[in-house]
């Protein structure tokens, strides 16, 4: 069976109301159901997720997780508390969350915790910078490590990556990377999986590539880049180019 296409949504911060999300979530429905090789995965700000109520077209994702189970943590979500609301995904190690505080050791504990409660993990890694002499290799290899070596073996096919390399990312980025660095990223990264796990395996966990999709550059990522899927964050609040990005992952 080829394995389904993976589209996640990342809404972050938006939309800005209730009414208008609500709005969006009515018109990314109507495009969801027509999806048969893609799996599309939206993560809204948590507040938002009841509103999805139980769907088969769109899958639940969190756009971050707690390590916390429960107590006095303000502000916080357990991933058992998403799980009850029927998310299946958490991004984590967002570059934006990592901005915010969120050092490997953190984000090594909520991976843990999210596998925990069969929460599959949406592990986000990138450098910040690309420099000549190869140290941000050493960056990707440092966040990769860091955050699988308290996991056990048999969780690791619950496993996503996405390649976001933060200079690629959000309205400050220089742009998109290319589909031949990603594939290139994508085996290196594989590589590092493989020292953790099997070959088999290591081939099996989905590497996306994140930072400034859009409804041009999705089908090369796909096809060229070989990338299992795409995150996408400011073009999944346009429904005309979330539509086409989507339409790529079907026909790819
Ligand atoms: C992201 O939020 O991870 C992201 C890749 O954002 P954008 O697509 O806007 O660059």
């Amino acid at each position: 069976m080829v394995p389904r296409r993976l589209i996640v949504g990342n809404w972050k911060m938006n939309p800005g109301s209730l009414t208008l999300a609500k709005r969006l979530l009515g018109r990314i429905r109507r495009r969801a159901e027509k999806l048969r090789r893609t799996e599309l995965i939206i993560c809204p700000p948590a507040l938002f997720l009841p509103l999805f109520g139980r769907s088969n077209s769109i899958t639940l994702g969190a756009q971050d997780v707690s390590f916390h189970h429960d107590g006095a943590h303000t502000g916080e979500i357990s991933p058992a508390m998403f799980r009850s609301l029927g998310v299946e995904y958490s991004i984590i190690g967002h570059s934006e969350r990592r901005e915010s505080g969120d050092t490997d050791e953190i984000v090594a504990q909520k991976l843990a915790a999210a596998l925990e409660y069969r929460l599959r993990p949406i592990l986000c890694v990138g450098e910040r910078e690309r420099d000549q002499s190869g140290v941000y290799l050493k960056v990707i290899r440092a966040q990769i490590e860091s955050a699988l070596q308290k996991i056990p073996k048999s969780e690791l096919k619950l496993l996503v990556i996405a390649y976001e390399p933060v200079w690629a990312i959000g309205v400050r980025a220089r742009g998109a990377s290319t589909p031949e660095d990603f594939l290139e990223q994508s085996i290196y990264i594989r590589k590092i999986l493989s020292t953790f796990t099997d070959t088999a395996t290591a081939l099996r966990v989905p590497v996306l590539y994140g930072g400034s999709v859009d409804a041009e550059n999705a089908a090369p990522f796909l096809d060229k880049g070989k990338a299992h899927g795409l995150l996408v964050g400011r073009e999944s609040l346009d429904i005309e180019e979330f539509g086409k990005i989507l339409r790529s992952a079907e026909v790819l």
